[in-house]
């Protein structure tokens, strides 16, 4: 039989911009923490698409609050209210401990609004001079792919060629606390910081990092924005990656699993006296909060609350790190993270990221490169050990050669 993969390889090549280089695989079903190609064959996805699939593939809760919800109303815009809303503002601003709620859907919009309001909190409540605010950030981050947001990246790909871009941002080395105060002033309005850096390669702050930008913040009156958009809900081994060293930032930035892998779902969340800051007419979005995405995202928050998946992460986590470490020296340079979400850096005289990943997904296991040597793995929080297990052999494999 002649196999289906390389004709729809080559056809999605064909008809979309190259803005991404996918591994060879056409999925076309999945369960749990499985996929399945067009050809039948069966992966394990240790990349849960990006942490947008915390709870795997097709959740049984998730697709039925989906169906349930499809089955009845699906749009209104906010120009109405529909009878969803509530429930899901209300019981994810529980999770996270804030006043408020507002919804949108990607998670550079999320960003987007949380430098909005921090511009206007700035403006209104902390007194900032007019167009002057100020916004400090970390090298190596990753918050998005709009315009204003490549502007304040360090990544030559996603940055260059993108100008002329917005000021008001400053860049600081990560995890280094005496640059980023020094970088406050009195125009400063938000710390904008990823409790771990993911896309960079899954990078942990030194410990006590995070408490002293909390610290730092408040002793200047700045907002402390926390981008947890894929290092939340879970994916470390608590509900935010913030928990880990007892961190409440000013705003919770969430998106990727809110959606449950069905839709896209972001928010932000913070308190009155931060989101009361919008107006009506100063900013929002056509499907932002959507009677479907609200749905799904209550499931979310409910599956969160019972803590089973935050557990599982810890749980699992220490079973995939312990075996990642015993590959350090075997090929592995380095392996960094929390929970079920590890960076490893890859001898790159043996092979690059992206090798590494070509010859995993010919035995069955899916990950993804971020830079050079570098592969992140992050597997849904419903993987088992015996997956887990699965995934970490066939890695010693590849890393055999
Ligand atoms: N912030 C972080 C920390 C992310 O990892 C990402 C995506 O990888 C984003 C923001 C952007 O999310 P989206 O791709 O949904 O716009």
């Amino acid at each position: 039989d002649r196999l289906r993969t390389p004709d729809a390889v080559r056809d999605a090549q064909r008809w979309t911009a190259h803005n991404y280089h996918p591994l060879p695989v056409v999925i076309s079903s999945a369960e749990g923490a499985w996929l399945t190609d067009v050809d039948g064959r069966r992966y394990l996805d240790f990349l849960a698409g990006y942490s947008a699939l915390n709870f795997g593939h097709r959740h049984p809760r998730l697709i039925a609050a989906a169906h349930a919800q499809l089955d009845r109303l699906t749009l209104t815009s906010r120009a109405f209210v529909h009878d969803q809303f509530a429930d899901f503002c209300r019981e994810l601003a529980e999770l996270c401990g804030k006043d408020l709620v507002l919804p949108m859907n990607t998670g550079a919009e999320a960003v987007e609004t949380a430098i909005k309001v921090a511009r206007k909190w700035g403006y209104r409540v902390k007194g900032v001079p007019d167009g002057q605010a100020t916004i400090v950030v970390a090298e190596g981050n990753f918050h998005g792919r709009t315009t204003t947001i490549v502007g304040f990246s360090t990544d030559p790909d996603a940055h260059d060629d993108f100008g002329p871009y917005t000021p008001g941002f400053r860049i600081v080395p990560y995890g280094d606390l005496d640059a980023l105060s020094a970088a406050i002033d009195d125009t400063t309005v938000a710390v904008l910081i990823e409790p771990i850096q993911g896309e960079q390669g899954v990078v942990v702050p030194p410990e006590g990092y995070l408490p002293g930008v909390r610290r730092v913040c408040t002793e200047r009156d700045v907002l402390l924005l926390a981008d947890e958009i894929q290092s939340g809900l879970g994916r470390t081994g608590d509900t935010f990656a913030c928990d880990h060293e007892g961190v409440v930032p000013d705003m919770y930035l969430l998106g990727k699993a809110l959606g449950g892998g069905i839709v896209p779902v972001s928010a932000v969340a913070a308190d009155a006296d931060v989101l009361g800051v919008l107006r009506p007419g100063q900013h929002g979005s056509t499907f932002g909060g959507n009677p479907l995405a609200c749905a799904v995202g209550t499931e979310v928050v409910r599956l969160l609350a019972t803590g089973e998946f935050q557990h599982r992460s810890t749980e699992l986590g220490a079973r995939l790190h312990a075996g990642l470490h015993e590959l350090v020296g075997e090929g592995l340079v380095a392996v960094r993270g929390r929970g079920l979400w590890a960076g490893l850096d890859i001898d790159p005289a043996l092979m690059t990221g992206r090798q590494a990943c070509e010859r995993l997904a010919e035995r069955g296991v899916l990950a993804k490169d971020t830079h050079g040597s570098t592969i992140r793995l992050a597997p849904p929080l419903v993987v088992t050990e015996a997956e887990i297990d699965e995934a970490l052999t066939q890695l010693a494999a590849v890393l055999a050669g």
